[in-house]
Formats: C-alpha cells, structure tokens, sequence
C-alpha cells in the first residue's frame, strides 16, 4: 500500500512539473500577436515619419461590358406570310429564322427594326405597297432573341392609326418593348431603357417619312419623324437617363449601296447630340458601317444601312441584310463613367426563295457575293471582324 501511495506522488509531483511551465508560457504566447503598448507607440512614430502627407483616397475603376446586335429591315409581303400559313390557319415563321435564331440570342440586346406592323388578320393582312403584317411575326422575333423593336418606318402609316394600335396591344401583349410609334402622347414621352451588366442602354427611332400618308391632326405621337429639333431634345434626355444611347433612323435612298450627303449629316448630328451607336435603314441593301467621331473626341458607331433582313425582296442585293454586333465598355470611377465602344462585327445574311433567313457564310452557292459583301462593308472600318 505504502508503495503505491509513494509512486502516486512521484507522479503528481512529476505532473506538476511537467504543467507549471507550459502555463506560465501561455500568455507570452498570446502577447506575440499584440505589442506592447511602448512597441505599438513606436511603431506609430515609425508610420508617421514614412507616410506620404494625407492625399484622398482614389475611388476603384470598375469595367463592365455589354454588346448589342442589329438587325435592318422586317418587310413581310404576301408571298412570305402564305409560306408561313399553317393548316390551321396560323401564322409560323419560325422556321424562316431558325438559321439566324443563335446569333440573334448572342448579344445582350437585340434591336430589329420591324418595318411593317403587325396590326394581324383581325384588321385584314396586306402586302406592298400598304401593309399590314400577322402577330406571329412579333412572336417569332421575341421566340428568336429579339429584345427591342423600332417601328418608325415609311410604312408605319399604311394602314391608319388602327393597325398601329393593334400591333403596339400586341407587342405590349407579348412584352416585346417598341419605340417610334406610340399610343399616347404619354407613351411617346416615356424613352424606352434596357439594363444589362450594370449598363443603362435607351433607345430612340425615327423615320424620314411615311410614304405621302400625313400623320392623323394631333396625333404626332403615332409615328416619329426625323425632326432635328425634336431629335436634339430626344437625344439630350436619353443621355440624361442612360449610359449609351441607340439611335435607329429609317433614311437614305432605296437601292444606294452608299450613303448619301444628309445622311452623313445626320449621323452626325445625332453622335454629337449624345448617341453613341446609330442604326440606319429604309435603303433595303447594305451600306457600309463606320466610326463617327464626336466633337468631343469620343467615338460612336453607325452602320448606315443594314439592308433587308426578313422579307419577300428579290433581286441584286435586296435578299441580303445583315446583322451588327458591337461590345460596349462601361468604365467607372466614382462618378465619372467614360463609355468606349470595341470589337465591332457584322454578319452578313442571305433570305432564299423560301424567305428563310441564312448567315451568308453557310450559304455554298453565295461565296463570291459574300466576299464582296464582307469587302463593300468594311471600306471603312477595316478591323471590322464577321463573325461573332
Ligand atoms: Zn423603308
């Protein structure tokens, strides 16, 4: 007994020991991560010997990035919504924009400009010269990745005020946003803005005339015409409530492979009045693209006339369109926002006699014309890439 009692001390004391000094170590441990109160003053004199004087601190750059397509003319003849007629008496044209249908979803914001409304069979369908399109043209564009469609065009006022209305009921039915023509005085106002990656876009559309057909007395609203006046106001707010504003005007003359004199002028106009990208369209073939430089020394991109994209025309150049692509860089720091454009493109479409839209790069039977097409838009923006 006397034994064990003997060795249970030798252990206790052993233990004791063994935990005195790794205690008493602890809270030296524990102090090496915070100095002393005299080391943390000299490190403090350390700091402001070395310091710089006092200077504000610079806000953070930060970069986002947004591209937006383009594609022109939507000019739906009888011979095209007859293909499209289903047994059943509907409208499909989906399968006539299958072919396109991964390039129209690839930029963040798509614009089309819908040349004729879709005021539908309700009001009776038509074809040139005074038309009015089915609804299921809208549906096919929204299913195929259209965001945003203008509708000031020669042809708004074909068929009155009625097919207006009933196309806008139906764009608004579908949420598909529209400018140009308009309800109300009120909706005209409202200028219509889209939001992709932090990037506020607005989005204006106006058009040269509307075939002789006057605008119904007091009703301005239902179509907006190319008036400078209204335009540099127009323009002067969207750059007031957005980052980058598009410009979609309908000019030019039919069938000129160039632009004309005022449209030069008006393109710039509008890029000195705050738009940063301008869509031009009405001459139903390709005009060249370019950069167009501000009196402010930024820059902004037009392409001066997207040709035809959807529609029933035939002969030299007018079943071939195209589509634009270009990236916009939002570069922010504190509250000064510089907007660059880069990275412009252009794919180049041909429409067959079945009115099925193709990129013209997978067309076998088109490859000289698509050579040319790529060298007639590219005149002035050589870096201009055909594929994105
Ligand atoms: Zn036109």
């Amino acid at each position: 007994m006397k034994k064990i009692t003997i060795i249970s001390s030798i252990c206790v004391v052993i233990l004791l020991l063994v935990l005195i000094p790794v205690l008493k170590n602890k809270p030296a441990q524990e102090r090496k991560t915070e100095p002393a109160s005299s080391e943390r003053q000299n490190k403090d004199n350390i700091k402001k010997t070395t310091d710089k004087p006092p200077k504000k601190k610079e806000p953070q750059e930060t970069v986002h990035t947004a591209t937006v397509g383009a594609v022109g003319d939507i000019l739906i003849h009888d011979r095209v919504y007859n293909k499209a007629k289903k047994r059943d008496g509907s409208y499909d044209f989906n399968p006539m924009l299958k072919e396109v249908k991964p390039y129209l979803e690839k930029p963040d914001i798509t614009v089309a400009n819908q040349e004729t409304m879709i005021g539908g069979e309700r009001i009776g369908l038509s074809s040139y010269p005074s038309f009015n399109s089915p609804q299921e043209v809208g549906d096919a564009l929204k299913k195929n990745g259209v965001d945003l469609v203008t509708i000031a065009n020669n042809h708004t006022l074909d068929r009155g005020e009625k097919a207006i209305l009933s196309a806008i009921n139906h764009w608004n039915e579908i949420g598909m946003p529209y400018t140009g023509a308009f309800q109300s005085s009120k909706d005209q106002r409202i200028i219509r803005i889209l939001k992709r990656n932090q990037i506020t876009f607005s989005f204006l559309s106006y058009t040269f005339g509307t075939n002789g057909i006057p605008v119904p007395k007091g009703k301005p609203y239902l179509v907006n015409l190319i008036d400078v006046k209204k335009m540099k106001a127009d323009l002067h707010q969207a750059e007031k409530i957005s980052d980058v504003v598009v410009i979609s005007l309908h000019f030019g003359n039919e069938y000129e492979r160039m632009p004309n004199e005022a449209q030069k002028e008006l393109v710039h106009m509008a890029a000195d009045s705050g738009a940063d990208i301008i869509i031009g369209h009405h001459p139903h073939v390709l005009q060249p693209v370019s950069w167009i430089k501000k009196k402010n020394g930024e820059r902004a991109f037009a392409a001066y006339s997207l040709g035809n994209f959807f529609s029933g025309q035939t002969g030299p150049y007018k079943n071939i369109g195209g589509m634009m692509d270009i990236k916009v860089k939002k570069i922010q720091r504190g509250n000064n926002v510089k907007i660059e454009l880069e990275n412009p493109a252009f794919l180049p479409t041909w429409v067959d006699r079945s009115w099925h839209v193709h990129p013209m790069q997978d067309v076998k039977t088109q490859k000289k014309q698509y050579r040319e097409i790529k060298k007639h838009m590219n005149q002035y923006v050589p870096e201009l890439q055909f594929s994105f």
